[in-house]
């Protein structure tokens, strides 16, 4: 790592996002001795959680505790660094001619940190903003008895009178799933047509009902939902249930780079995370969909960091 006149580090990695993908890419870059600042604001997709699940070795973590755990192993490399509460707020890739280098651009009043870095590779690990069905008190319950992700939180909720609130064409397929979890399940379209005619039937032949009036609001208290207030006054009563959030990566801060997207707005890459401009790679939900789960992400920037690795050396790889 070394620090130029103008305040600018240079340095072989930059990760931004200090979640499981970013942490875990920053431990096996680090390990192989690249120098490596990871940047992270600070704000994970699950804070609103208590525990998480399905994590080998760590089923039932806080979410926090897991964070802090990783960033305890990872003190032990000097080559790594962290600069909390800072943003990347510009990625350029100015013209060298000497194979890919970046400038991030940081945000950040920490003591130490320089105003920009220098770099040949960027790994982006920022994760996923969401934005859920708008009925007024439904984060008030999110991460406490009504969750997202069914392989992470359905356990927990098995054979219980469950909602599942949505307004996405994917609700029926969804509502399917979680059907494996409890057999008294209620799919709330809020008024939409998430849920068409065919598949209404489909479901209903599974024992599923599908309820297309307007949600007025939750009721429950300290974050155990109890009901669901129809527009119409009707309550339905439920003890847990799923959302179906809308998912937005943000990555207003690469526009510069032209990364290529698909039409959900995921950034596209190979199977080893490398994106459609050489020298930045992805890893974690900020990726193409797939299982949006702790250890899938964890998993992807480790896999990421093996091929950033072979990358700056100019070693070709099978994957
Ligand atoms: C309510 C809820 C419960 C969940 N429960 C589970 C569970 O039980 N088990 C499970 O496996 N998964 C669970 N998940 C899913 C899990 O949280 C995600 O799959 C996982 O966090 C993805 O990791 P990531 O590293 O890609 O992103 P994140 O963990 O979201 O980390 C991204 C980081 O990047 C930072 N960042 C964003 N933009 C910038 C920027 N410009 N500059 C610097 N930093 C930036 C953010 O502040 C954040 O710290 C849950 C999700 C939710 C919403």
């Amino acid at each position: 790592m070394s620090d130029d006149a103008v305040g600018t580090t240079e340095v072989d990695v930059v990760v931004i996002g200090g979640g499981p993908a970013g942490l875990s890419a920053a431990l096996n870059l680090g390990r192989a001795r690249a120098s490596v600042v990871v940047v992270d604001t600070g704000r994970p997709r699950n804070a609103a959680t208590l525990r998480s699940h399905g994590f080998l070795t760590r089923d039932g973590i806080p979410p926090l505790e897991l964070r802090k755990l990783a960033r305890t192993e990872l003190a032990a490399y000097p080559n790594v660094r962290l600069f909390d509460r800072t943003a990347v707020s510009g990625l350029l890739e100015p013209a060298t001619g000497d194979g890919p280098r970046f400038i991030a651009a940081l945000d950040g009043r920490g003591r130490g940190i320089p105003p920009a870095l220098s770099t040949r590779s960027v790994l982006i690990a920022t994760g996923l903003r969401e934005t859920l069905p708008d009925v007024p008190s439904l984060r008030a319950y999110y991460g406490m008895s009504i969750f997202s992700c069914a392989a992470c939180d359905a356990w927990e909720l098995r054979d219980r009178t469950l909602a599942l609130i949505g307004e996405t064409p994917d609700l029926a397929a969804r509502a399917r799933l979680i059907a494996r979890w409890t057999d008294r399940l209620t799919v709330f379209t809020n008024g939409s047509d998430a849920v068409d005619t065919v598949e209404e039937a489909e479901l209903a032949a599974s024992g599923i009902i599908v309820e297309r009036r307007r949600i007025d609001d939750l009721e429950g208290e300290r974050g155990d939902v109890t009901a669901v207030r129809l527009a119409d006054g009707n309550r339905i009563a439920i003890d847990g249930g799923f959302v179906r959030p809308q998912w937005h990566p943000t990555l207003d801060f690469a526009a510069g780079l032209g990364l290529e997207r698909d039409e959900f707005g995921n950034l596209m890459t190979d199977r080893s995370g490398r994106t459609s401009v050489p020298g930045v790679y992805a890893a974690g939900d900020a990726a193409a969909p797939g299982p949006q789960q702790l250890i899938v992400a964890a998993g992807q920037g480790a896999r990421a960091a093996a091929v950033i690795v072979q990358d700056l050396v100019g070693v070709r790889t099978a994957h």
